[in-house]
């Protein structure tokens, strides 16, 4: 199943971040590219979490639109299908956003250094 590996992913990855502590809350950024159900996501997460630091957090799901930029018109634009296929009818695209998950941002039982990639979306 899919899901249960990207879920065993990132906790992997936010129990690692977390050193210890209680982790709360999850959020991730999903790119719309990556075929996850976001349902079948946090039900995964729920079961992999079970007897990690991880345990009862609640996992936030951001969807991030795909981007593809073509060579042919030098466009930028929002892929709605996996078939990337600019309106100049180029198929001559390059993917730029929306085909990776990753953690954007955690809460934990004390502030926590977040990933480098993360700082930018501090917690509220
Ligand atoms: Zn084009």
């Amino acid at each position: 199943m899919h899901e249960l590996a990207i879920a065993q992913g990132i906790i992997g990855g936010a129990c690692e971040h977390a050193a210890g502590r209680r982790i709360f809350r999850v959020t991730v950024a999903v790119g719309t590219l990556c075929a996850v159900v976001p349902d079948a996501l946090r039900f995964c997460f729920e079961l992999a979490a079970e007897g990690t630091l991880a345990e009862g957090a609640e996992l936030i799901i951001e969807q991030v639109p795909a981007r593809g930029h073509c060579h042919r018109c030098e466009r930028d634009f929002t892929l709605h299908e996996p078939i990337p296929l600019c309106d100049c009818g180029s198929a001559d695209v390059d993917i730029s956003a929306g085909t990776d998950l990753r953690i954007r941002s955690m809460e934990v039982s004390d502030p926590c250094a977040l990933p480098a990639d993360a700082a930018a979306t501090a917690r509220r």
